[in-house]
């Protein structure tokens, strides 16, 4: 079944009357860029071929609902106020709602939503942007806001930041609301800026799901979000006249490293050095060497198994297997670490009995094999049309 028809039946099923509006919008993989984006650096990410739909028709009676084939059903006449418990899913369109509604949407009368998704969840790929992409489209859509992507991208991180509270950066939402078949998403996060990058749909992206998550992952990035911002104010205090990490070019770093706190010095240093990287990625890209990028993903992995400490043995191993087949493009940890997936980047020679033997040599080491995901590099967040 098309997402269209999927969701157009999940419509069906709890309001008994057909939609007046569709779209859709996909989950996300980063690329390179580990934690780069809270210090005003660069990122690379891609829309993946594996989203969120959803289906909404206005109605005139001032009531809000909202079905999910995944959560339950929700209702409400106060659009303002958030969900708690097991209805807090719905903060997700909601929170889009009304951050739409402070850039200009009209509201009269309320709404029935339905969302369906085949974004697998608990594996990083962020689910709940596509799920305020897709649901932004739609509002826009009906409520006739015209707002351009970047608009749309930017309501949906405050929309997960204020109205869900979530503190994540403009990565999920920018990715999902930018992506491009073939194409990798480039996000500077200092200017919130926005472009694509050509990559050939010969390349797929293969994720790895470990399941595993360290029992204090939110206490550690809070830690390392931290550190970076301490690595800043000591550089500061040797002379240096910089608000973040991106402020920094990688020799400046050099020669003032040997001054900072260790713990301190070795977050700064991943994350100076992965900006770096990125921007290499970039290059290397525009002159169309994909199979030279693999070195930096690699590189990559080794700077957070070393110097940023946000690995886990399953991702060093699964990274490890990975960079020993020549198939492999690159590979490396995928999203804030302390667990979670692995991404490999490679092209048509690396197949699925290869993931499998990946899963396999795994499942010999840690007695479980983990979630194996194809994706294809895809498009970002749009309506549908009405079949
Ligand atoms: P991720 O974005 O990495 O998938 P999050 O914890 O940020 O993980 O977002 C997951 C949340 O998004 C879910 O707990 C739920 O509230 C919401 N969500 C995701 N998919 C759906 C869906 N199909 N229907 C309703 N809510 C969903
Ligand atoms: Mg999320």
């Amino acid at each position: 079944m098309s997402h269209s028809d999927s969701v157009t039946s999940c419509f069906t099923e709890h309001f008994q009357s057909q939609p007046q509006f569709l779209a859709t919008a996909p989950g996300r993989v980063e690329v390179i860029g580990n934690h780069t984006d809270y210090n005003q650096g660069p990122v690379i990410g891609a829309a993946i071929d594996k989203g969120v739909s959803v289906a909404l028709r206005r109605i005139d009676e001032r009531a809000f609902r909202f079905a999910s084939s995944d959560f339950p059903f929700v209702e409400t006449n106060d659009s303002s106020s958030k969900q708690n418990g097991d209805d807090a899913w719905a903060n997700y369109p909601l929170g889009v709602y009304n951050a739409l509604i402070r850039r200009g949407l009209q509201q009269s009368g309320g709404f029935e939503i339905a969302v369906k998704s085949d974004v697998p969840s608990g594996a990083g790929l962020s689910s709940s942007a596509a799920l305020e992409l897709a649901s932004a489209k739609a509002f826009c859509a009906a409520y006739e806001l015209e707002l351009s992507d970047k608009e749309l991208a930017i309501a949906c991180r405050e929309a997960e930041n204020e109205f869900v509270g979530v503190p994540c950066g403009i990565l999920d939402q920018g990715v999902s609301a930018f992506g491009k078949t073939g194409h990798l998403v480039h996000i500077d996060c200092r200017e919130i800026e926005f472009s694509t990058i050509p990559l050939g749909s010969e390349y797929s992206i293969w994720i790895f799901n470990t399941h595993q998550k360290h029992s204090l992952v939110e206490s550690m990035y809070a830690t390392r979000h931290e550190e970076c911002f301490e690595a800043v104010k000591q550089l500061e205090s040797l002379g240096l006249d910089i608000s973040y990490l991106a402020d920094i070019t990688p020799q400046q770093f050099e020669a003032h490293k040997d001054r900072l706190s260790p713990n301190v010095r070795k977050r700064a240093e991943h994350v100076v050095c992965e900006i770096e990287r990125v921007k290499q990625v970039c290059a290397l890209l525009a002159e169309g060497k994909v199979s030279e990028v693999g070195g930096l993903l690699f590189d990559s992995h080794e700077s957070s198994r070393t110097l940023f400490e946000n690995s886990i043995e399953e991702l060093d191993y699964l990274v490890s297997i990975l960079k020993s087949m020549p198939e492999v493009i690159g590979a490396r940890l995928t999203g804030g670490g302390f667990g979670g997936a692995a991404m490999a980047l490679a092209g048509e020679a690396f197949t699925q009995s290869y993931a499998q033997s990946v899963a396999s040599a795994y499942r010999g080491r840690f007695g479980e094999e983990p979630d194996v995901l194809h994706c294809q590099v895809s498009e970002g967040a749009r309506l549908l049309s009405i079949s």
